[in-house]
């Protein structure tokens, strides 16, 4: 399936505020399937596995906090060039330089809660999806 599948999760900042339903409405609406979706929340001890490669960065303890402030909603999403387009749809990861119309244009607070995570590479996806559904197979 490489090229094909991408993962996503919508943060605290956007789930608290009442958009899981709007950005899933923009996701769908985009082409994308939903093949695996769940409501959860994460400790900061895996927060901090998650975004494991950013651990140097000044941001990354303010980021294990706020990612395991509230719930998320992650899943896998399948559609041809699903990272690439999917990056696309969710524009800048300082929503200030966000696209109109993109995701994090429209819902995203700051650069730190910024409304929703894509996988940048197919390896990423597929790891990223299996950090949040071990019973992959199911899918
Ligand atoms: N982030 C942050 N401050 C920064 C850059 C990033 O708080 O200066 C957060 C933000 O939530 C971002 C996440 O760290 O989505 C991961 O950063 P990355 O550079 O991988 O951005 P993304 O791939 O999510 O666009
Ligand atoms: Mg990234």
């Amino acid at each position: 399936m490489a090229g094909k599948r991408t993962f996503t999760m919508i943060k605290p900042d956007a789930t608290s505020a009442g958009h899981t339903g709007s950005i899933l409405k923009i996701i769908e609406e985009a082409g994308y399937k939903i093949i695996a979706m769940k409501k959860t929340q994460l400790s900061s001890s895996r927060a901090g596995q998650f975004y494991a490669v950013h651990q140097e960065r000044p941001f990354y303890n303010d980021l294990c906090a706020y990612m395991s402030s509230g719930p998320i909603v992650p899943m896998i999403l399948e559609k041809e060039n699903a990272v690439e387009d999917f990056r696309k749809l969710i524009g800048a990861t300082d929503p200030q330089k966000a696209d109109p119309g993109t995701i994090r244009a429209l819902y995203a607070k700051s650069i730190e809660a910024n409304a929703i995570h894509g996988s940048d590479s197919d390896d990423n996806a597929t790891i990223e999806g299996d950090f949040f559904f071990s019973d992959l197979e199911k899918y």
